[in-house]
């Protein structure tokens, strides 16, 4: 069967393009490696698992959740899963990063981080997620032992009052299990936090509180995505500002290597800061997404996306899939627009539906 994978806009869910499937010569040369037309070689992928979470971030999601959520069924599946993190892996992807939403509200997350590991572990590739913690606690051994590496954990505050406010009723003390969890398991674990006015007189402390437990915190400017977008921004900058008042001594930061820059003190502790506002990083971007119904968008700023889960449904091959992903590729354009607002076109989109 020959399947063609439409381009959709996938905030609307239209066909923009009804692309034709791969050529024949296409079809029985080996896979390419993912190179775009910047010659940016893309070697990360981002595979959102859900686009529910159980908390509500003020700056992320509406306080009655959004209004609409992929069903069931229409995520992707352990299986299908698997096999788009073996294809990718064929096709020059070295690390994956399973995301949300947030991942572990998923009732199967277990099964999908095994589907995922089984490709991962054998060849050597990294096999990471991001979460919010709050479910991690009675997970984080069974994930270490299906192949997880590391966990990138949210943490926005370390007071339990302003976590609540932040998160609009989450609890701090869930998270605490969660990362001693983590840290038992012996997943390599990284503190996120996103900067925001609320946490800016906070940002030591959760340094501290970081480097307590061996932990390398890490700072990250607010896209203008979601909700709230005119909120004033808080930069690197600021929380540099503030870190000199509290540490001193703490040297320049260092050049890009991959989205975050570092900072360290005397005694080589480190923080980073990701910039996507006052430094974007574009020009080295490595990565790919993938949202929960499997839409492949080549950039987190621009909707066109193209639909493998459905493809996959209906019976598409590997090099019809492949195609399909350079077909996105080709579409991915040199960066962001977030500080244009005639083209920046995902205000009012939540992270959690894009695929974080
Ligand atoms: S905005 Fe797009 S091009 Fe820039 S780093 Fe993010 S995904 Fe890459």
């Amino acid at each position: 069967m020959r399947v063609s994978l439409p381009l959709l806009d996938s905030r609307q869910a239209t066909p923009l393009e009804a692309l034709t499937g791969p050529p024949e010569a296409f079809r029985h040369a080996p896979l390419p490696t993912l190179v775009d037309r910047k010659g940016r070689s893309i070697s990360y992928a981002r595979l959102s698992v859900t686009d529910r979470c159980d908390l509500r971030c003020t700056y992320c999601m509406p306080e009655g959740g959004e209004e609409e959520h992929e069903t069931q069924s229409g995520l992707l599946s352990a299986t299908e899963l698997g096999r788009l993190i073996r294809l990718l892996a064929k096709m020059g992807v070295r690390r994956f990063r399973l995301t949300g939403g947030e991942p572990l509200v998923r009732k199967d997350i277990l099964e999908l981080v095994c589907a995922a590991g089984e490709v991962t572990e054998p060849r050597g590739l990294a096999l990471a997620m991001t979460t919010n913690a709050t479910r991690l606690a009675s997970f984080a051994s069974k994930f270490a032992a299906a192949g997880l590496g590391s966990v990138n954990i949210s943490l926005d505050s370390i007071d339990a009052e302003r976590f609540r406010e932040i998160t609009r009723g989450g609890s701090l003390e869930k998270v605490m299990l969660g990362i001693d969890a983590a840290l038992a398991a012996g997943l390599e674990v990284k503190l996120n936090s996103v900067l925001l006015p609320e946490n800016l007189a906070e940002v030591p402390a959760l340094v501290a509180f970081a480097w307590d437990r061996g932990i390398t915190p890490r700072f990250i400017e607010r896209m203008p995505l979601g909700l709230d977008t005119e909120a004033a921004p808080v930069s690197m900058a600021n929380a540099l500002a503030v870190l000199g008042d509290a540490f001193g001594g703490l040297n320049e930061p260092d050049a890009h290597h991959g989205p975050a820059r570092y900072v360290a003190n005397e005694r080589g502790q480190r923080i980073g800061f990701i910039t996507p506002i006052t430094e974007e990083f574009c020009g080295t971007c490595n990565r790919l997404r993938i949202s929960s119904k499997g839409d492949l968008r080549a950039c987190l700023a621009w909707r066109n996306a193209t639909n493998l889960r459905d493809a996959m449904r209906r019976g598409a091959d590997d090099h019809e899939l492949a195609w399909g992903i350079l077909q996105a590729l080709a579409q991915k354009r040199d960066g962001h627009a977030f500080l244009d607002q005639s083209e920046h076109e995902h205000r009012n989109v939540g992270m959690s539906l894009i695929g974080g």
